[in-house]
Parts: C-alpha cells; structure tokens; sequence
C-alpha cells in the first residue's frame, strides 16, 4: 500500500485497541486514545525505511536518508543470511527484514525502553518522529508541497504540546502500566502496532510479505504470507483509495467512539 493508506490503517487499529481497552475496563484517558492514533498513524510507514523512495526514508532529510541505506544492506545481509534453499534470489533487502513480525517487537521494545530510560527528552524524540511521519502520512499531499523545514517545525511544536498534554495527572502517561517509573512505558505499544499493521497492508497487495520471519514454511525462511493471489490488489489501485481508506476512516471513527464511550 501508499503512505495514506497505511497511515489510516494504523490510526484505525489504534482506535479499535482503544475500544478493546475500554471493553477491558482499562479505558484510554482521550489524549492517550489521540496521541496512541497519530504514533500508530506514523509507525506505520516506517518498514519502508529499506526503501530509498519511500517517505519515511525522504522525511528528515539526510539523516534518514542514510538511515535508509544502512537499513536496505542490513536486511539484504540478513536475508542472504538466513534463507532457506526455497526463498529466491534478490538484489536489495526491500521488504525483508523491517516487514517482519520480530521487527516489530523489537523497534516497539526498544521505543518503550527509550521512553523509560531516557526520561522527558526521549518521549519528546519519539514523539516528534512519530509526529513528522503522521503528517507525512496523513496530509501526504499538502506535505509534500511544503518545505520539509516547515513539517519538523510542525512536528515539534505538536510533540511539544503532546507531551504537555499527557503529563497532566489523569491524562494518561501512566495508562496500563501504572506502577511509579513506568510512564510513557505503552509508547512502545502503537510503534509496535503501526508496524504489524503496515506488514499486513503490504500482505494484501501483489507481492505479498515475509511476516512471519524467522518462523520458516516449508522451504522458506521469507515465505510471502499473502491472502489467495485473485484478490490481492496493486498498490495504490483503486481498491485501495476508493475502497479500503473509507473503510479504515469508518473502522477507526467506529473505534474511536466506542474507546470514548460515546456508543
Ligand atoms: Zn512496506
């Protein structure tokens, strides 16, 4: 899928958590069901930093750009690494190693043990990444026309206030672990979440994903778990603007109001 569309889908599986919490008696405080919404909306473009062209590899100029080289020869490395005689032959590492279940956990493990160990200035970090890309994402077209420098000032201002917000007792930078020297612990939470959720988008296009890896399925360690071939889609196709976006917009408006309690 494009940027928009992992973007929504993101910001749409962290309101239905928020309503599966509310379900669970462990009700997101509003800025938490927000925030969590524009993390997840940003974690979910960034597998693709193994992708020179993608946004997340453009969006903070030279340092992601190198970044994103560092990361596409890992995952090639990691790939030539581990596969199995089945998996094929490749030539970069794009969707491998970041398009990974195990990835997931340990970018979204590592944001939480950076929120706890790195105190205020490490929460503002995460957030204002999350923020650049959750503009990227979301507003896609309006961003890319401005300049970058104006997007990181948006980005930072909006962490700024954010993490303002959260901090006023009752707002939520205890929410779900709540014991002393835990906030900001569920940061890790939509970083993680963005990431599965952009994995299963890509599953559903053409070329499939390796999600499971390291877990191998007959003779591949990077088998592409993928729905049966006839209805997968090409990315950005119309079946992903006309029909899965408004139904993400739905699914995350659904979610959103139940986290609230408003249904
Ligand atoms: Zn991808």
């Amino acid at each position: 899928m494009m940027g928009p569309a992992h973007s929504l889908s993101g910001a749409a599986a962290w309101l239905g958590v928020g309503a599966a919490a509310a379900a669970a008696d462990r009700a997101m405080p509003w800025p938490v069901l927000v925030v969590g919404a524009l993390i997840c909306a940003g974690a979910a473009l960034a597998p693709d930093l193994d992708h020179k062209s993608a946004t997340i590899s453009r969006a903070f100029g030279p340092v992601s750009k190198a970044l994103c080289e560092i990361v596409d020869k890992l995952s090639y490395a990691v790939y030539k690494a581990t596969k199995k005689p089945g998996d094929p032959r490749r030539t970069g590492g794009h969707r491998t190693l970041t398009h990974t279940w195990l990835w997931a956990v340990m970018i979204g493990g590592g944001a939480s043990a950076l929120a706890i160990l790195g105190g205020r200035w490490a929460v503002l970090a995460l957030l204002f990444i999350h923020m650049v890309l959750a503009v990227e994402g979301l507003l896609w077209r309006a961003a890319r026309m401005s300049s970058d420098i104006l997007v990181w000032l948006l980005g930072a201002t909006s962490a700024w206030i954010l993490a303002g917000v959260l901090d006023k007792p009752g707002n939520g930078s205890d929410w779900l672990f709540s014991a002393p020297g835990q906030e900001y612990l569920w940061l890790g939470l939509p970083i993680l979440l963005g990431a599965l959720v952009h994995d299963i988008g890509d599953a559903l296009t053409v070329s499939g994903c390796p999600i499971l890896w390291p877990i191998p399925v007959g003779r591949k360690r990077w088998y592409p778990i993928g729905p049966p071939k006839a209805i997968r889609f090409r990315a950005g196709s119309w079946v992903e603007l006309k029909v899965l976006m408004p139904v993400f917009m739905l699914l995350g408006g659904v979610g959103g109001a139940a986290a609230l309690n408003v249904i």
